[in-house]
């Protein structure tokens, strides 16, 4: 049984004062956690402040990125193991915004899910789909191989706790959702090549979420869908009226 994962990313949004009064707004209105996990992931300034505000409620605070390095002369990244140290347990790895404005590679995405799970956090790893690749023959296996490619020598073991988020950029921020049914493919399919990695056993405990436009309008079908166990949302993220909706949906 796979509990749904119900995520927002802020991305470069909000203030921290902004973030600290948005989890005043929604402390008490949270989903029981065994029901539905809700999370949210910010910029790394907020985390501190999130975390206080935070604690004692369900809400998983989660990064937007981390380095694939846990320490060293890398000016201005993420150390994964500071984040573990500050008490993080979840973090966002390889969004289309970071394959398309900081080049990072599914290489670099593959080791990002190495640091993550060396420093005991669990990586939420997007899945992007070009609206260019979308349209061309050989959509599935681009698909297939940025899940292969961020999974390499990754082990089962690691494998079944991951969440995947099939997140295409020609969905995101653009009020274009995917129709139920090609966020449904787009899940399944990752599914499946998670158990043609693993096996049915590891694929069928993995949380495959679904992102692009996502709102408390149609959330609701995007969840009904049997391969899609949480959504992650960027704008419906922001206020804590539309975020609450989408926690509570699954009630
Ligand atoms: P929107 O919900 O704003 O389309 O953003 C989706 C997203 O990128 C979440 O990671």
């Amino acid at each position: 049984m796979r509990i749904p994962f119900i995520a927002g990313n802020w991305k470069m949004n909000l203030s921290v004062t902004e973030a600290v009064q948005f989890l005043q707004a929604i402390k008490g209105k949270l989903p029981d956690p065994k029901v539905t996990e809700t999370c949210i992931a910010a910029s790394p300034l907020f985390l501190e402040s999130m975390l206080k505000q935070s604690a004692g409620t369900p809400l998983i605070v989660a990064a937007e990125n981390c380095f694939y390095e846990d320490e060293g002369a890398y000016t201005g990244e993420t150390s994964p193991k500071a984040l573990q140290e500050m008490g993080i347990t979840h973090v966002i790895i390889g969004h289309s915004e970071r394959r398309k404005y900081f080049n990072e590679t599914d290489d670099m995405i593959n080791k990002k899910v190495h640091a993550a799970y060396r420093n005991h956090i669990t990586p939420i790893v997007c899945c992007d789909e070009t609206m260019s690749r979308r349209e061309s023959t050989n959509r599935i296996s681009w698909v297939v191989s940025q899940v292969t490619n961020a999974l390499q020598a990754i082990t089962s073991e690691q494998a079944k706790n991951i969440i995947i988020a099939y997140e295409p950029s020609w969905a995101i921020g653009s009020g274009k959702t995917a129709t139920t049914d090609e966020a449904e493919e787009g899940c399944y399919l990752i599914r499946q090549t998670v158990a043609d990695l693993y096996s049915d056993d590891i694929a069928n405990q993995v949380r495959v979420l679904y992102g692009g436009s996502v709102n408390d309008e149609n959330a609701d079908d995007i969840l009904a869908q049997r391969d899609i166990d949480g959504v992650l949302a960027g704008g419906a993220s922001l206020k804590p009226d539309s975020f609450l909706k989408l926690a509570n949906f699954l009630q």
